[in-house]
């Protein structure tokens, strides 16, 4: 097929109106579908519903030091979670505090208590700055960027390359600017490109120099065992890197079982250097007298160890690769070889880019909600939901049902041709 900018106008508008034509017909049959947000459909849900019996009345609810997880205590987590989360994590038990249910929680907590009290290696809170800034490699995740915005932490674009943030960028801004305290990081497909960092990328992250001495990676390992391929994508430890490179306490870790287990009714769980750990437990100890030990119980007694993990979440690939398929055969079908958009094929996680022509990702999200399918905001993925090409759009195709999410995509696509062939027109 030829590509479109190669067409002539009353080729063009041969297709726009024969697009739109099929546009009303979908936005007369009312759908209503929702792929805004990378849920876990209802099947993957199932798959855990025996957790709801991992702990039944009369049983002992007693961990393997003795604690009861019925009562207060047990500030950073139960000895059996924590080697779970440092087996999933590589790092070891005493590099983890096992928190609530959600990893965005301890991350948002992270923050807040480095702007109040600082971190290890720092003299004053970050609070106390003049400014604070981080790198945000972008398209990235939206609720990173919420919190640093509520925050009033000035947020600098870096762009996404195929292996990971752009390094020569990094590099450079974390050389020169003492402003620039932490860099968020979706280290293992990424949302939403799905992209994992390459060994190079995680070496140089690790080694870098920083003029901040109390600069930090927020290395969010949200898909750490998310693989949707026998041969997954494999990801250099980071713990490691930074210790070899002289710099043992520039990276927080983060991982939930939200898209494993129950999403809002799973556990969280943070890992850093024993030094950054024992600053997070003074404040933690002011901020809780525990953490849910009965959910941790729970998880520990459902998936056995880390190899039930991992067991359990070939059965979350089974239900999510054929939606992932589904979704690069049409994609391939309607929009491949006309160079109007390009996308990521991610071997795991939840999400995929969408990337169109510069300029029409906002109007594509617009029609598209116009014929019933919601869609992450346009620009979410960026910075103040600003991207500076308009072209990111997210898709997150595990929460519909197979025939509704090719149903969506259908759509989807059938807008970006539109829109498209309007702005080739122009
Ligand atoms: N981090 C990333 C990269 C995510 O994509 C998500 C959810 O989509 C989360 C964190 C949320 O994690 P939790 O449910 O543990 O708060």
């Amino acid at each position: 097929m030829n590509e479109w900018s190669r067409l002539d106008a009353a080729e063009l508008n041969e297709i726009y109106v024969e697009q739109l034509e099929q546009y009303k017909a979908y936005q007369d049959r009312k759908l209503r579908l929702d792929m805004s947000r990378g849920k876990p459909c209802p099947e993957q849900l199932d798959l855990s519903a025996g957790m709801l019996d991992a702990i039944r009345a009369g049983e002992p609810v007693t961990a393997e030091d003795g604690t009861d997880a019925r009562n207060y205590g047990g500030l950073d987590g139960l000895p059996e979670a924590k080697r779970l989360f440092a087996d999933l994590l590589g790092v070891q038990p005493d590099e983890v505090i096992v928190g609530g249910s959600s990893s965005l929680t301890m991350m948002y907590d992270t923050i807040v208590r480095a702007m109040l009290f600082g971190v290890p290696g720092g003299d004053k809170p970050w609070g106390k700055e003049a400014a604070v800034k981080f790198l945000c490699p972008s398209p990235g995740y939206d609720r990173h960027f919420a919190i640093c915005e509520q925050l009033g932490i000035e947020m600098i674009v870096v762009d996404m390359k195929e292996d990971g943030p752009d390094m020569d960028q990094v590099e450079r801004l974390v050389a020169e600017d003492a402003a620039v305290k932490g860099i968020w990081c979706v280290p293992k497909y990424s949302n939403p490109d799905g992209i994992t960092y390459s060994d190079v990328v995680v070496d140089r992250l690790a080694g870098m120099k920083t003029k901040a001495g109390d600069f930090r990676i927020f290395w969010d390992n949200a898909y750490v065992v998310h693989d949707l391929s026998p041969l997954p994508s494999r990801l250099k430890p980071i713990f490691a890197a930074c210790r070899e490179a002289g710099c043992p306490d520039r990276v927080f870790e983060y991982c939930s079982t939200s898209k494993v287990s129950f999403a809002g009714s799973g556990v969280a769980a943070m890992a850093a250097s024993r030094g950054n750990l024992d600053a997070i437990r003074k404040t933690l100890a002011v901020q809780t007298i525990g953490p849910d030990k009965i959910n941790q119980l729970r998880h520990v007694r459902f998936f056995g160890g880390p190899d039930g993990v991992r067991a359990h979440m070939e059965k979350h690939a089974a239900i999510l690769k054929p939606k992932f398929a589904a979704v690069l055969t049409l994609l391939e079908e309607r929009l491949g070889g006309i160079g109007i958009a390009s996308w990521s094929k991610p071997d795991g996680g939840y999400f995929l880019s969408l990337n169109t022509m510069d300029g029409c990702a906002k109007a594509v999200v617009a029609m598209a909600a116009e014929a019933g399918v919601t869609l992450t905001k346009a620009g979410a993925t960026f910075p103040y939901g600003l991207d500076p090409r308009d072209r990111n759009i997210r898709i997150a195709p595990s929460y519909p049902s197979l025939n509704e999410l090719q149903t969506a995509i259908e759509i989807i696509c059938l807008c970006v041709r539109i829109v498209s062939a309007r702005k080739l027109l122009d």
